[in-house]
């Protein structure tokens, strides 16, 4: 008899089996035993450097944290990387190559996986609906599989379907987060945990200021794909649905004002629709569950809207255009960002501000998603925007770093967020070799082995004349 089996359940087992229902029983035996969750909390994983959250800010953190020798885990609550990128279901990453130009090895690492996936992949686009050559097309099945070939030759292990829920903090300092897994909540211990979930979710339960704006969130937006139309039928539908929105808009109250933008996904032969979503149904956190269920709800019942709206008002190109499908989870452009010991705004964007602690910058527009649009300078990110104002082993990337509203706005292109999140892995790995906290590092160091990354530190201040050579040309 196996070792640890008594007689009474051996017996037991046997029965059940006999009676075509073993697995049943060894089921609910192995449940009883294993509730993790209802006694102490089981060890994941240790490591040095933690990333979570794995959209663009999470895969230039993992990179650039593991580029330098430090042993990184990244977790992801969705089933692959590449956060809004990989559900925007084929929005241009922006600003991945501003003006044409390389702006690190990390940016080219993914550029360099995608593109060698072929040419259904991606590719780069150029000219004024692009604002010059910046923009990476991608196809996002292609990009999910090609950040997985990036995470892997950078040697960063990684879990998918797994959710950051709480932070493990001694005093002021984080020591790794409490994940939700199939096996209930469980401890990721590390020496510095990076927080790239775009909502500051680890920074929150670590109990750092954070900051929401309210009664002005940008809109929140679920962005599809529809194919069994070509160009000409789309040029030609637009303009009579547009005669047409009045008429529309009373048989389906969700949809816009506007008239949806198709644009070609890569080179496939479908579309990608990003809209104002939420703008125009209220104001939505995606911190807060209700507010965030709804937004998610509602946006589904809009993009079918949106579809049906086309195929009736859209004349005889659109007619018949289909839903390929829209994204699995709803695109959030803005929640909680966390304080830092410096906060970027609007004129920091604007002035194109420089900065002695800068470890990044940021181009192309300021853009509160389908409610404002600006031409910006490219402006500096100093350090201290990335280190929670008040919490030890901690650092901050992506949409979610130190800024107001409206600053936050400046610095979310893709492209930009990747650059944030090297820099912040950069600095947690060198924080780990140094032995010092985040905050106590020589910005120096991090800017040098920035540099030695490929990153360009002096490239602020100027305008982004590509962009008006591109509108012009
Ligand atoms: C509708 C929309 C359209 C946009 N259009 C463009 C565009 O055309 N071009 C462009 O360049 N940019 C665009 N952006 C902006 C850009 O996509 C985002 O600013 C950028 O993706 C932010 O990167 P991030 O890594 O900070 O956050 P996110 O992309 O939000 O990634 C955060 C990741 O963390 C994960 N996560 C969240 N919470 C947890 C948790 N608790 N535990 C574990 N994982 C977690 C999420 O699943 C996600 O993968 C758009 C944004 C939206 C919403």
């Amino acid at each position: 008899m196996r070792k640890g089996l008594t007689r009474r359940h051996f017996l037991s087992t046997v029965s059940a089996a006999a009676a075509g229902m073993g697995t049943a029983t060894s089921c609910r035996k192995s449940t009883e035993k294993n509730y993790p969750w209802r006694g102490p909390r089981g060890l994941l994983a240790e490591t040095e450097v933690l990333i979570a959250g794995g959209g663009p800010a999470g895969i230039g953190a993992a990179l650039g944290a593991a580029m330098l020798g430090a042993r990184v885990f990244i977790i992801e609550d969705c089933g692959f990387f590449g956060g809004v990128g990989a559900w925007g279901c084929g929005m241009q990453m922006n600003q991945m190559r501003p003006g044409g130009n390389p702006r690190s090895n990390i940016h080219e690492l993914l550029i360099e996986k995608l593109l060698a996936m072929g040419s259904q992949a991606g590719r780069f686009a150029t000219g004024a609906a692009f604002d010059g050559p910046n923009a990476l097309l991608c196809n996002v099945e292609y990009l999910k599989v090609a950040i997985l070939y990036a995470l892997e030759e950078a040697g960063c292990t990684y879990l998918v379907h797994t959710q950051a829920i709480d932070a493990l903090t001694e005093q002021n300092r984080v020591n790794g987060i409490v994940v939700a897994t199939k096996q209930g909540p469980m401890e990721i211990r590390a020496r510095v945990v990076v927080d790239c979930t775009g909502d500051g979710d680890v920074s929150c339960y670590a109990g750092a200021e954070t900051m929401t704006e309210t009664g002005n969130l940008s809109p929140m937006t679920l962005c599809f794909n529809t194919s069994n139309v070509t160009q000409e039928d789309i040029l030609a539908g637009q303009q009579e649905y547009s005669r047409n929105l009045q008429h529309a808009k009373a048989d389906f109250p969700l949809i816009h004002q506007d008239v949806p933008d198709l644009s070609r996904v890569g080179n496939s032969h479908f579309y990608y629709t990003n809209h104002a979503g939420t703008r125009d149904m209220g104001q939505f956190n995606a911190a807060d569950p209700f507010q965030f269920s709804q937004a998610e709800c509602l946006s589904r019942r809009q993009v079918v809207q949106m579809v049906e709206a086309l195929r009736k008002y859209g004349g005889g190109g659109l007619n018949k255009i289909e839903i390929v499908g829209a994204g699995p989870r709803i695109g959030v452009r803005e929640s909680r960002r966390v304080k830092g010991g410096y906060i970027l705004t609007e004129e920091d964007a604007m002035n194109g501000a420089r900065f002695e602690d800068a470890i990044a910058w940021r181009s192309g527009n300021l853009d509160i998603g389908f409610v404002r649009v600006n031409r910006m300078k490219i402006h500096d990110v100093p350090y201290r925007a990335l280190v929670p104002e008040s919490i030890d082993g901690l650092l901050v990337a992506g949409r979610c770093i130190s800024a107001t509203h409206i600053g936050a706005s400046a610095g979310k292109s893709m492209g930009n967020c990747i650059a944030t999140g090297h820099a912040a892995g950069v600095a947690a790995a060198l924080s780990v070799k140094e032995g010092l906290m985040p905050r106590e590092l020589p910005v120096q160091k991090i800017q040098d082995a920035l540099r030695d990354g490929g990153v360009d530190l002096d490239f602020s201040g100027r305008d982004q004349e590509w962009m008006e050579r591109a509108i012009n040309s």
